[in-house]
């Protein structure tokens, strides 16, 4: 049932990925180790970018910027058109590198490959569709109407567990609104980041007169990430990460009157109703609890389930935990790759003895495989069957647990949904209209994200993503995210030879 990767292989794989993806040279040389979670082997050095770089690339962005924001947007949507093109023809090695890197599966590098590939055809559309309203004035002879323009350079921040897709979903909107990016991604993922720049470098050069600077790339820790999130020539801050990092970020940016998009840690919870399509249900859980190996902002953590059918399903989920194949991520049978790195095992072995503390009774999450790999952190998920929603159950651990809670009341159901800090994603199943209506109701699930007969991971980029409370607040993608990336101007307009003021005020010089 396990298969694991190899060791000794990979360092040339990700050499022969990266050298069709167009990145070598200066790009693979520098103190910072990549490493791979399939064995923990280090797949190249790459560079390391402190704060004088950092600033430096905000100053070439914002020169970009300036001659950016200039390009009608239409056209600025043809540059991301390209570079979704780009994409389509590199899609099968930049997912082979994102497994590499990060650990996921195969489908699901793909899928994050094809994710970008989605933004960049709806940001193309959208450069089309930046408009304002008209709005009706009190004054005769005026028009009112608003005005959106681009804002400058957006930093992006972002996590290790997406580490091509976020930046996607953040630049491909900032290009078309007209601003320049620059991009901070995960020290852990380093190499997905460069191999998408050299990726993005091929479409400017088809566009032709791409300024440049208006996509940079910096490598680097947390003091590169501060020193983007300190500078005011940088009005908009898309951080993508850990609640903690959000905490420090948020207040920072705001202390110079910045825009932050915070896009941080979920404590994501299902419903399971009597009357829930229970195969349905069973398939849906399994994914969203197991898939990435639980590493999914939108994972699901917390399952919560009606004492009427608790046993039916947690049966028929301890066979399905039983069953999933862990191991080697690029093995077709694998649903279960690698944990990031020890510090992640860790952290959900702390958690899992904390959850017995507390009365929890866990089964799975065991490591395995430690044996031929030392240093890779391979681990069965593990259901936790709890008898409260305690401390432990209310913090995020970034690692395949999924908790069992029971409950009796729906409404029972909706305040165990909403009482942890974090609000991102949420699901209900159910064949009962009331309860799905409730739940979606204003007294139903507090979260950004909430779904019917459907898990809470795995959106599409359609709807804009993001939750609420400790998650930060922030939306990216589709719907209106766009706005966030732009500034409205309200523009009145009297094309009439009197002046009357608004609200009946009388002026007369
Ligand atoms: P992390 O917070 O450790 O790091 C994220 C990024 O922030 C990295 O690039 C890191 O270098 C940078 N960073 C950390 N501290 C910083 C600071 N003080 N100032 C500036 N930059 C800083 O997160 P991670 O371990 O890479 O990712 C896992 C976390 O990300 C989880 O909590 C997960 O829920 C969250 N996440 C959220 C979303 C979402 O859309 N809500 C998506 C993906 C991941």
């Amino acid at each position: 049932m396990s298969r694991f990767p190899e060791p000794g292989i990979l360092p040339s794989e990700a050499r022969e990925i990266l050298t069709r993806l167009g990145v070598g040279g200066d790009a693979l040389r520098g103190p910072r180790a990549a490493c791979s979670p399939l064995t923990g082997e280090v797949l190249a050095h790459v560079p390391e970018m402190g704060a004088g770089e950092v600033e430096r690339a905000i100053a070439r962005a914002h020169a970009a910027y300036l001659a950016w924001r200039t390009v009608p947007a239409p056209r600025r949507g043809e540059l991301v058109r390209l570079f979704g093109a780009e994409l389509r023809a590199v899609k099968a090695d930049l997912a082979a590198l994102v497994t590499l890197e990060a650990g996921k599966i195969a489908s699901e590098g793909a899928g994050e490959v094809q994710e970008m590939i989605d933004i960049c055809d709806f940001a193309t559309g959208l450069s089309r569709q930046l408009h304002g309203l008209t709005i009706a004035t009190e004054r005769p002879d005026h028009r009112m109407m608003e005005t959106w323009h681009p804002m400058g350079v957006v930093g992006v921040i972002s996590a290790f567990n997406f580490p091509v897709a976020v930046w996607s979903w953040n630049a491909a909107l900032a290009f078309v609104c007209g601003d320049a990016v620059v991009w901070k991604p995960s020290e852990k993922t380093p190499l997905t980041a460069l191999a998408v720049d050299a990726v993005f470098r091929r479409a400017a050069a088809r566009f032709g007169d791409v300024p440049e600077g208006l996509s940079t790339l910096v490598l680097g820790g947390r003091d590169a990430g501060e020193a983007l999130v300190d500078d005011a020539r940088v009005p908009i801050i898309s951080a993508t990460g850990s609640t903690a990092m959000g905490r420090s970020v948020g207040p920072r940016v705001a202390e110079r009157f910045g825009r932050a998009i915070l896009e941080l840690g979920g404590n994501n919870a299902a419903i399971v109703c009597p009357s829930a399509d229970l195969d349905l249900t069973v398939r849906a859980v399994a994914f969203a609890a197991m898939g990435t190996a639980g590493q999914r902002c939108t994972s699901l953590r917390r399952l919560i389930v009606h004492d009427g059918i608790y046993d039916a399903l947690v049966a028929r989920l301890k066979t399905a935990y039983g069953s999933v194949s862990v191991g080697d991520p690029r093995a077709a049978a694998t649903l279960v790759g690698p944990l990031i790195d020890g510090a992640a095992f860790g952290t959900m072995q702390l958690a899992l003895d904390a959850a017995r503390a507390a009365g929890g009774t866990v089964t799975g999450g065991e490591r395995v495989g430690e044996a031929a790999l030392p240093g890779a952190f391979y681990v069965r998920p593990a259901l936790v069957e709890m008898p409260a929603q305690t401390d432990t159950v209310a913090a995020e651990t970034f690692a395949p647990i999924l908790y069992v809670l029971r409950y009796g009341a729906f409404a029972e159901a909706v305040r165990l949904n909403n009482e942890v800090p974090q609000g991102l994603a949420s699901s209900v199943f159910t064949t009962d209209l009331r309860e799905a209506e409730l739940f979606l109701s204003v007294t139903g699930s507090d979260c950004g994200i909430a779904n019917v007969n459907i898990g809470p991971s795995g959106a599409e980029i359609g709807g804009a993503f993001g939750g609420e409370k400790e998650t930060g607040g922030g939306r990216e993608a589709g719907s209106d995210s766009w706005k966030a990336y732009m500034r409205r101007a309200t523009n009145t307009i009297n094309y009439g030879m009197k002046l009357p003021l608004a609200q009946g005020v009388t002026f007369e010089v």
